[in-house]
């Protein structure tokens, strides 16, 4: 089983077409299809986007073999994620800021200072608060993010769980990957404004809906890393990975939202029929 996991931000262009059609490709002729929407981040998804995704979609001959799971809906399967990390002891309340992040790490000499992702690599700040601070912070209403204390994750996985060590996954066309979810430090795993984060929800859902084969755009190839690692703490099973190169402009950019002519629908609007616009996206012959 094999699934297209888009985040409704925009309207579908033709880097979605590529990367649904990476996946229904491999689904193999008895295999199923998904969709999902990721859609937990209310400032930048939208209910239109998600309607107009699924219309381009289904123009396309691509539907999701099962109703289409929204995250946005499934909130309560992440809090009981978390509850059980948190009962393992590797999550801890986070209460620094952006900027008060920034200018820890700018105080910081060892480098490096950046995650995988780009994102700041977090320096611990709130890991080692004593518990009657974290307590009254908490009491307080002080806004927080939960981050994965990954030093103990590491560590507890590897005495109780050794004969998952050194941690690793299949990517079909390399071979064994180890990970190395060290480099994204101490990950938020629920953010400030949404009780879920992306790694948390993907990582769940893939699980929870029997996901076999993760077909993903190389972008994501090292939050891999990551998701094996929670996949490890939860005891969940390990899909295998695939994953596609991005489309790019002729100026070699990567196709975003931002480039209205290769929306789906300005594609079709113009006279192109769905085979062209799937052949356009790299797959002449995924529907033959
Ligand atoms: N929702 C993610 C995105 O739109 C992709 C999900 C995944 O493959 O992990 O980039």
């Amino acid at each position: 089983m094999t699934r297209f996991a888009p985040s409704p931000t925009g309207l579908l262009h033709l880097g979605h077409v590529a990367s649904a059609l990476a996946g229904w490709t491999q689904k193999g002729p008895h295999g199923l299809w998904l969709v999902r929407m990721e859609d937990i981040d209310p400032q930048r998804c939208r209910d239109d986007y998600a309607t107009a995704l699924l219309e381009d979609l289904d123009w396309l001959g691509l539907r999701s073999a099962r109703p289409v799971l929204r995250q946005s809906a499934n909130m309560p399967a992440y809090r009981a994620t978390l509850d059980r990390l948190e009962q393992m002891g590797v999550l801890y309340p986070c209460f620094c800021t952006r900027s008060d992040i920034a200018r820890e790490s700018a105080g910081m000499m060892s480098a490096p200072h950046a995650a995988p992702d780009g994102s700041l690599l977090y320096p611990g700040t709130c890991r080692s608060l004593s518990a009657p601070a974290r307590a009254a912070a908490l009491a307080a209403g002080k806004p927080h993010v939960l981050r994965l204390d990954m030093a103990k994750a590491l560590n507890s996985l590897r005495t109780e769980v050794p004969a998952l060590w050194p941690l690793a996954y299949q990517d079909l066309a390399r071979g064994t990957v180890q990970c190395q979810p060290e480099l994204f430090g101490d990950v938020v795993l629920a953010r400030r404004d949404v009780p879920a984060s992306y790694h948390l929800c993907v990582t769940h859902d893939d699980a929870a809906q029997g996901v076999t084969l993760v077909t993903r755009g190389d972008d994501l190839r090292p939050a891999t890393d990551l998701h094996r690692l929670i996949q490890a703490l939860m005891g969940w099973p390990t899909p295998a990975y695939l994953y596609h190169p991005l489309l790019c402009d002729a100026q070699g950019r990567r196709l975003s939202k931002r480039d209205g002519a290769k929306a789906v629908r300005a594609m079709r609007e113009a006279g192109m029929t769905p085979e062209d616009v799937r052949a356009a996206a790299g797959y002449p012959d995924a529907l033959r």
